[in-house]
């Protein structure tokens, strides 16, 4: 408990009030700690809000650390065995918060809000309150230390032209993505103020753009989402794609982007299911009279047939498969189930709903959260090199790893 009369010192500040921040302050609290959390924008969860297409996909069913990625897969065990999506959702069923699968037939396990994001924000705003938690909202923060004398040790904060003080100081002022909704590399620069390491960001979750004549076709198939396989030599995802007047997005190529590099080709599997060697070479024999647009018609968009015919195979628009060498039907069948296509970039930060890598998990204790340099700091949620995967698992990171430090800051 608080010991120090001063009223503007506390046990534990909090540096954000997103996710992580929101969920570490109710933990703290909840322990009887005295807990302020500071807030720059003008108002808190702002990400949480806008999650989910408004609807917050809060968990995943299938949280496992295989769904993070990070310089050290290990680093994320403890913290979500310790506080899994079933604490989650038990906190949500609390609440009667009602909340639904998307999808329960391709059982991805991503849970969203039946009504609002909103839900949840005001439910992470009711446990502050039980929890005793001080939140300050458009609070700029221009100044921290720790400041170590012979009796005490103790971080002091300015914001706003006042002076706070704690003993523990958590750090979740969350990444760089959307940096319209104020994203900063704030706790970047504080980590490395306290000499920690940072890891090279970039934007994941992100969808691709393309330049040339790739960037011709996507803006014409604009808005055709179709299921596909898209990987490269890394990663390989089985979802929806999108096409977009800037190239290519959907779940699949938002998954594929976290795991992308300049310069890298990426590979498109248009028909998941089906061996289009095989399809178009059978086809052949029992419809040799058949042209090859109405055999790839009856599984394909037929804009997209239309636009690969055009680029691909532009002599054989209205031909028939018996008149077309099976060295060619091989050659647009490997089109169909491998399509090799080079991003130009990614939207970056502006669309982002990630930053890969940040404060370099080997500066933490996996258990806590704690710099292992810096007694009485935490690093918790997306400001730490832990990215989850598309479907709910970057905010079960942000609570777990806020939990992990909560119980103990
Ligand atoms: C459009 C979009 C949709 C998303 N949808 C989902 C989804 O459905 N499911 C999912 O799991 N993940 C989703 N994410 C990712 C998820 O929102 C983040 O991973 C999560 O919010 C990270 O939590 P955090 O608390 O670490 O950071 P944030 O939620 O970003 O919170 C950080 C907070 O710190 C504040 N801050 C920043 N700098 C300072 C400073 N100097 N002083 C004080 N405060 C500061 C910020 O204003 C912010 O409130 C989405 C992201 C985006 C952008």
């Amino acid at each position: 408990m608080n010991t120090v009369s001063n009223p503007n010192h506390y046990d534990v500040i909090v540096l954000g009030g997103g996710a992580a921040g929101l969920m570490c302050a109710i933990t703290a609290g909840s322990r009887g700690r005295h807990v302020l959390v500071l807030e720059s924008a003008n108002k808190i969860g702002k990400k949480i809000l806008m999650s989910g297409g408004g609807r917050c996909n809060f968990t995943n069913l299938h949280t496992e650390p295989s769904r993070y990625i990070s310089a050290n897969p290990h680093f994320c065990k403890s913290a979500l065995s310790r506080y899994t999506q079933w604490d989650f959702i038990a906190l949500v069923n609390k609440h009667r918060i009602a909340y639904h699968e998307k999808d329960p037939q391709v059982g991805n396990g991503q849970l969203f809000c039946d009504d609002s994001s909103k839900d949840i924000l005001a439910m992470l705003e009711a446990e502050c309150f039980a929890a005793g938690v001080t939140i300050n909202v458009e609070s700029a923060i221009s100044d921290v230390q720790r400041i170590e004398d012979h009796n005490s040790v103790r971080f002091q904060v300015r914001s706003n032209g006042s002076r706070f003080t704690s003993e523990s100081l958590v750090l979740a002022t969350g990444g760089l993505s959307i940096p319209k909704m104020g994203a900063t590399d704030f706790g970047y620069q504080l980590a490395r103020q306290f000499q920690l390491n940072v890891l090279a960001t970039h934007a994941g979750l992100v969808p691709f753009t393309f330049t040339g004549s790739i960037h011709e076709l996507t803006k014409k198939l604009s808005g055709i989402s179709l299921p596909a396989i898209l990987q490269n030599s890394r990663a390989s995802f089985r979802e929806a794609i999108l096409f977009t007047h800037r190239g290519l997005s959907g779940p699949a190529a938002l998954q594929l982007s976290s795991y992308w590099q300049p310069g890298e080709s990426i590979s498109l599997n248009l028909l998941p299911d089906d061996h289009a060697e095989t399809m178009l070479l059978q086809s052949k024999q029992t419809q040799p009279k058949v042209v090859l647009r109405t055999v790839l018609n009856e599984v394909l968009p037929r804009a997209l047939v239309l636009e690969l015919q055009n680029s691909y195979w532009p002599a054989f628009t209205d031909t028939k498969l018996a008149e077309i060498p099976d060295s060619r039907l091989k050659a647009i069948a490997s089109v169909l189930n491998c399509w090799t296509l080079k991003p130009a970039a990614t939207e970056g930060y502006r669309t982002a709903e990630v930053t890969l890598g940040g404060i370099d998990t080997n500066e933490l204790s996996s258990r806590t959260m704690e710099a292992k340099t810096i007694p009485g700091l935490y690093c918790i949620g997306e400001v730490v090199d832990v990215t989850g995967h598309l479907g709910g698992f970057n905010f079960q990171w942000a609570w777990a790893s806020a939990n992990a430090a909560g119980q103990v800051a």
